[in-house]
């Protein structure tokens, strides 16, 4: 009970008790609320600066754990980026080469991001510079892994295009030639047969008796069959793409027609002596982009290197061709 206070009536002269307001008793209820609610706020917040609350402790803990996390992050793309540069440096020096493109150079397979900072958003917070560092290292390891793909899909294509091409050069001989026998004349300058003058022989002679099978020696296309050529008789011509072309003189019969696909080793005709020729045999040149070559150079699909060395040596002998 608070005390009663009186006051002295100078009027009344006598002493007079104070009502006190009850608006006035609420004021002061306020105030007192108030005070305390200010003084309240004042200690939380200083002892805050001081004293971890249960929910920052379970932050804190939260955040080291992601710290942690990004440890191991971090490891795993050291890992994958060393993985990557493997496959990157087989790339180039092995698929690449095989394949004679060129390497791609380093500075487009770990070309950063240039321009605008794409990590801006990240800056300004205590971790801003592991995170940002994680994030760069992945994008740019994302970017590498594009660039190898890339690089991977040409490959293919490549190698796809290199198998049609060696399934495409002649690479056998034209007639069966175990025991290289066959072999009668080569490419180069030789004695005509009818003339016996020095003159160049543009291909290679085979002989064979007469119906002896001549085989295609690369994939292509029968671009003639007939006997409209001087001296050759009755000859195919077989395109292979690629600028190359091999050709089959003096055939006794033909065994494909014109625009006939073959594929190397397919039966395409027999050996006999038409057009200007000596005697039963197979006379066999190859063109490179329109120009004879010597047909030496192609039997890598079927002989050892010793019976090429043994051909080789039989093929350069100046000896006088069949024609
Ligand atoms: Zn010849």
């Amino acid at each position: 009970m608070s005390k009663v206070k009186y006051y002295y009536d100078p009027e009344s002269l006598s002493y007079r008790k104070i009502e006190r307001k009850k608006r006035t008793t609420f004021k002061y209820a306020a105030m007192f609320i108030l005070a305390s609610a200010i003084f309240g706020f004042i200690f939380v917040f200083i002892a805050s600066q001081y004293v971890e609350s249960p929910k920052e402790r379970a932050l804190k803990r939260e955040l080291q754990n992601m710290q942690l996390q990004y440890g191991i992050l971090n490891k795993k793309m050291e890992h994958a980026e060393a993985v990557l540069a493997n496959i990157e440096d087989r790339d180039n020096n092995i698929y690449r080469v095989y394949f004679e493109a060129n390497p791609i150079p380093e500075e487009q397979r770990k070309a950063g991001f240039g321009g605008i900072n794409r990590y801006k958003q990240l800056e300004g917070y205590d971790n801003s510079k592991l995170i940002t560092e994680s994030s760069k290292r992945l994008d740019i390891l994302q970017k590498q892994i594009v660039v190898q793909s890339k690089s991977l899909d040409e490959i293919a294509k490549l190698a796809e295009e290199k198998e049609k091409l060696l399934a495409a050069i002649p690479a056998i001989q034209p007639v069966n030639n175990k025991n290289l026998t066959r072999m009668a004349s080569g490419y180069g300058m030789r004695s005509d047969p009818f003339t016996k003058a020095r003159k160049m022989h543009w291909g290679m002679d085979f002989t064979a008796p007469r119906g002896t099978p001549i085989y295609a020696t690369g994939d292509g296309i029968v671009v003639r069959a007939d006997a409209r050529a001087t001296g050759y008789g009755k000859h195919i011509r077989i395109d292979h793409g690629y600028g190359y072309m091999s050709l089959y003189a003096h055939l006794y019969k033909y065994n494909v027609k014109q625009n006939q696909k073959v594929k190397r080793g397919d039966l395409i005709g027999f050996v006999g002596s038409t057009g200007r020729s000596q005697a039963p045999h197979l006379h066999y040149e190859i063109f490179k982009d329109g120009k004879r070559i010597n047909p030496i150079n192609f039997y890598y699909g079927s002989l050892t290197a010793e019976e090429y060395a043994e051909l080789l040596e039989n093929a350069s002998l100046e000896n006088q061709s069949l024609d």
